[in-house]
């Protein structure tokens, strides 16, 4: 049986390499099977098939989607869904324009603390692709007004530091069924170190598809325990590397180490085929 990542990042949101490059490392890793799920946009998807096919390998339709829940701002996988159904692409619309205006919020704010920023050095940062708070971090660093990503997120880019900033994210309820109306399947992603038990179980009966029990900041006690509460939910389990490319993030290390067998996938095509009828 084969290895799959099932969430990974490229140029096209905020990920360090474009998805023809991210597609060879995963080649080298071994993998058989790869999602490429940028942050509410399927560019990246698009852009890696063509290398995908040439490498043998089986590059499934994803996203990684933000939707407000309670406020605050989650994030769900989708995979499988049709990628030419009009109601899945007006939301990825959507979900573009309501990533610049938050953006253009947060500069706003910036500037109220007296840093000297402007939207079109976030937005050339983050060149072709969806624009996101790790974009704000590299113009922050290069200025000189923080020492590194982290320190940038703890300083200024926090949900709790831009908690009174409105944004225009689709709603947890309308990501879920425009997905799954377009035969997508829908999981929870990296629930460990973000929500409450309780929190988790709101968040499921959503009607979410899935949890991301494996994902790098889930240690094995994590995965387990995810993986029980999948099981005993009937829900699906998905996993991955959540790979951004080298120095970016904390989980670079972990692309072809954390990744969930191939037998998983077919439960996934499975869903997704039951909706297209
Ligand atoms: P956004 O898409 O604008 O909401 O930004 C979220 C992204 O920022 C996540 O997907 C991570 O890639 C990155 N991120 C979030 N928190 C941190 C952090 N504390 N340090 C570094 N990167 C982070
Ligand atoms: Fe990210
Ligand atoms: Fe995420
Ligand atoms: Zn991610």
């Amino acid at each position: 049986m084969g290895k799959a990542d099932l969430h990974t990042h490229t140029t096209a949101s905020d990920g360090a390499l474009h998805a023809t490059e991210l597609l060879k490392k995963i080649k080298e890793k071994g993998l058989k099977t790869v999602a490429i799920t940028d942050h509410d946009t399927i560019k990246g998807y698009l852009e890696g098939k063509e290398m995908a096919a040439e490498l043998g390998i089986e590059l499934i339709p994803g996203v990684e989607m933000t939707a407000l829940w309670n406020n605050r701002e989650v994030h769900l996988l989708a995979y499988m869904f049709d990628e030419n159904n009009e109601d899945f692409l007006m939301l990825l619309r959507r979900q573009k324009r309501a990533r610049i205006l938050r953006m253009g919020a947060i500069v706003e704010y910036l500037k109220s603390t007296g840093i000297d920023i402007d939207l079109d050095e976030i937005r050339a940062e983050s060149g072709h692709g969806n624009v996101g708070r790790p974009h704000a971090a590299a113009v922050l660093i290069k200025k000189g007004y923080v020492g590194g990503v982290s320190e940038a997120f703890i300083r200024y880019l926090s949900s709790e530091k831009l908690k009174d900033i409105k944004t225009e994210y689709a709603s947890i309820e309308e990501v879920i069924k425009i997905t799954q109306l377009a035969a997508g399947v829908i999981s929870l992603a990296h629930p460990g170190p973000i929500y409450s038990r309780k929190e988790i179980e709101a968040l499921l009966e959503k009607g979410l598809d899935g949890i991301e029990c494996i994902h790098p900041s889930h240690n094995f006690n994590v995965q387990r325990t995810f993986k029980k509460l999948a099981e005993s939910k009937n829900l699906l389990i998905t996993g991955g590397s959540d790979y951004h490319g080298t120095g970016k993030s904390d989980y670079d290390p972990y692309l072809g180490i954390v990744t969930i067998g191939e037998k998983y996938i077919a439960s996934l095509k499975r869903l997704s085929e039951r909706r297209k009828n």
